[in-house]
């Protein structure tokens, strides 16, 4: 039966930003509705981070099996089976799809499955119920950009890629953005012949460009093919085969793959948001414009996740909804989104916090550079994980710890102590008092840290 309700908030989308959101507020005491059109968790739980992950981790498994295959410690690479990997993958979305809905009814929030319509700042359509509150906070997320290409309908989305039933035999990536790079790595280990087309002349510039060039070197060395400064031009086909027209060094090339995965960013999902009739003011890429409470141009609609741009991370998003809540329902609070760890899962990983040699030296901040390989680490030896480096900026004087960049294995495990060091402005003296366990990948981090000082003990003179 269609019902009118009235909620002290309403929440339109349940992904990370929405979910957080609805669960700090209804911690509060405050009666909560979330507007969820597809399925709770949004695209981080259903068609990102986690069923990335998944078969990320498959595919690690996949290329540590070779590894050990080739030094003849196992005596079969085996078999293994996509379809399988694929079944597995849905059933941990399907349980942690589920998680959040019971998260949500454990805090009495009310959860409308339906495409819900802002009518004002005031009143909620969805699934013909009427719904009205004091305030809406707007977390709808993001969809997936396709660039005006010719034969653009012929290529595959991150979500379809994610869910090929068939191993393809070759895949051409356009991009080499995060989700490029890591669906280039996990189809890579599972046997596809991978060629990543992108149109900067390095991957992911705003990261530390001497990581990522390693990283580069790493990936290509695995089978990957990385073509940059490459501009697409068109994507056509015939028969079975799909193929990508690009222009390259003056030249017009062409190459021939079985699938064309699309990767070349996300964009503000605003679908049943009339962003004039509320007042809400749009950048120039289409994403909501808020203030340093996340407070839209409408007074008491707020935004919050992928829907305002910055950094569309799952843990921003967690980060923004808890800060929006605080403004809304107990004083003005600004949150600092300064220390964000960022994480490239690709096969080994990347992350970091802070920010880069080239920002740094942009601003003219003096630092200096501690670095320790994984090479040179007992518990990288052991597991057989010695590709990669970590380095850590130190400003010149005051010996504080400005940022950590880490290529290499748990490298988005190991950035927690990192972020936690530089959210509590952490000196290179403080860190050399904490213990680290031996053997461990920490020691990675601990010797870098120590080397900004000239006092890593384990680093040759
Ligand atoms: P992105 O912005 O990270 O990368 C897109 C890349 O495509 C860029 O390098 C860009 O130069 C390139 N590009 C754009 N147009 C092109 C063209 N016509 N031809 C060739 N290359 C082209 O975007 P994404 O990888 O799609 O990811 C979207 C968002 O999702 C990002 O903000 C990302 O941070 C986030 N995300 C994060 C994670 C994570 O935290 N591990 C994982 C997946 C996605």
């Amino acid at each position: 039966m269609d019902k009118t309700e009235k909620y002290d908030l309403i929440i339109i989308g349940g992904g990370p930003a929405g979910y957080i959101g609805a669960v700090s507020a209804a911690k509060k005491g405050k009666k909560v509705a979330v507007c969820e059109s597809s399925k709770l968790g949004g695209t981080c739980l259903n068609v990102g981070c986690i069923p990335t992950k998944f078969l990320l981790d498959k595919a690690n498994l996949i290329e540590k099996i070779k590894a050990n295959t080739i030094n003849g410690i196992f005596k079969d690479a085996g078999l293994f089976s996509f379809k399988k990997i694929q079944q597995e993958k849905s059933m941990v979305v399907a349980k942690l799809n589920r998680g959040v809905g019971s998260l949500l009814r454990s805090h009495g929030i009310a959860v409308y499955q339906g495409f819900a319509s802002v009518s004002s700042p005031h009143q909620v359509t969805v699934g013909g119920n009427t719904l009205t509150s004091d305030r809406i906070l707007l977390a709808t997320g993001s969809e997936v950009l396709i660039p005006d290409i010719p034969g653009k309908e012929l290529s595959i989305d991150s979500t379809d890629a994610l869910n090929l039933e068939k191993l393809p035999v070759s895949m051409v990536v356009i991009g080499g953005g995060v989700i490029g790079l890591e669906l280039a790595s996990a189809y890579n280990s599972f046997g596809t012949q991978v060629t990543v087309l992108e149109m900067l002349p390095s991957l992911l510039p705003g990261e530390d460009s001497e990581l990522i060039g390693k990283m580069r070197k790493i990936l290509a060395r695995k089978g990957i093919e990385i073509i940059t400064s490459a501009k697409v031009e068109s994507i056509g086909k015939e028969g079975n085969s799909k193929h990508v027209i690009f222009s390259h060094d003056d030249e017009t090339k062409e190459i021939t793959a079985e699938q064309i995965l699309m990767a070349v960013g996300r964009k503000a999902q605003l679908k049943g948001i009339d962003t004039n009739k509320l007042g809400i003011q749009t950048d120039i890429k289409g994403n909501i414009i808020v203030d340093e409470f996340f407070q839209t141009g409408a007074e008491n609609l707020y935004a919050v996740g992928d829907v305002i741009g910055g950094w569309q991370l799952a843990h921003s998003a967690y980060t923004e909804a808890e800060a929006a809540i605080t403004n809304m329902f107990i004083g003005k609070e600004l949150v600092s989104l300064s220390t964000m760890p960022r994480c490239i899962y690709t096969i080994p990983p990347y992350a970091a916090v802070g920010e880069t040699e080239a920002q740094l030296k942009d601003k003219g901040v003096i630092y200096s550079v501690g670095r320790f390989s994984y090479a040179l680490n007992g518990m990288a030896l052991a597991e057989g994980v010695t590709d990669g480096e970590i380095k850590v900026l130190v400003e010149t004087g005051s010996n504080r710890i400005l940022a950590v960049q880490i290529f290499g294995e748990l490298a988005h495990e190991l950035i927690a102590t990192a972020t936690m060091a530089l959210s509590q402005k952490l000196t290179v003296e403080k860190w050399e008092q904490i213990i680290t366990a031996h053997p461990s990948l920490s020691e990675v981090l601990h010797e870098a840290v120590l080397d900004a000082n000239g006092a890593s003990s384990h680093k040759p003179a």
